[in-house]
């Protein structure tokens, strides 16, 4: 019998290398935001994100490079400051309710799409073809 191990840690990089970060744990489910937003921030359709813990999160290279931009709402988006590379977002609100950026992973991961939030406002060239639920915002 093969058992196949779970993945608890996972790493992560910009573009250009300059950051990299880990993760412990297990990630959360996996969501893809299309509000107007995250495309904006994403240069994309949706953000790929997953819900991760602060106190699980490490910044293992570049720390410096990182930079920050915050929105009159008070929601922080880190990225590279080399590349533009999008890493990691939260409220200022709750600091430790991290919204990580999955593309930037560089281990895999093992879930797929469990949802898609703020279809309600999905760009009219963006069509969902899978399976996962649908919410018109957050749910
Ligand atoms: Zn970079
Ligand atoms: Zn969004």
């Amino acid at each position: 019998m093969t058992v196949t191990a779970t993945i608890s840690k996972h790493t992560g990089s910009c573009l250009c290398g300059a950051v990299r970060y880990e993760v412990r744990g297990e990630l959360g489910a996996l969501v893809y935001c299309h509000c107007q937003r995250c495309r904006k921030a994403s240069g994309s359709a949706f953000n790929a994100v997953t819900p991760i813990s602060g106190a699980n999160f490490t910044i293992t290279q570049g720390d410096a490079a990182l930079n920050t931009y915050r929105s009159d709402a008070g929601v922080c988006r880190t990225f590279c400051s080399h590349c533009g590379s999008p890493i990691m977002a939260y409220r200022e609100s709750t600091p430790e309710a991290l919204r990580l950026r999955v593309g930037s992973l560089d281990t895999p991961l093992a879930t797929h799409v469990s949802a898609h939030i703020f279809v309600g406002s999905k760009a009219e060239w963006d069509d969902i073809h899978d399976t996962a639920p649908q919410y018109a915002e957050r749910p």
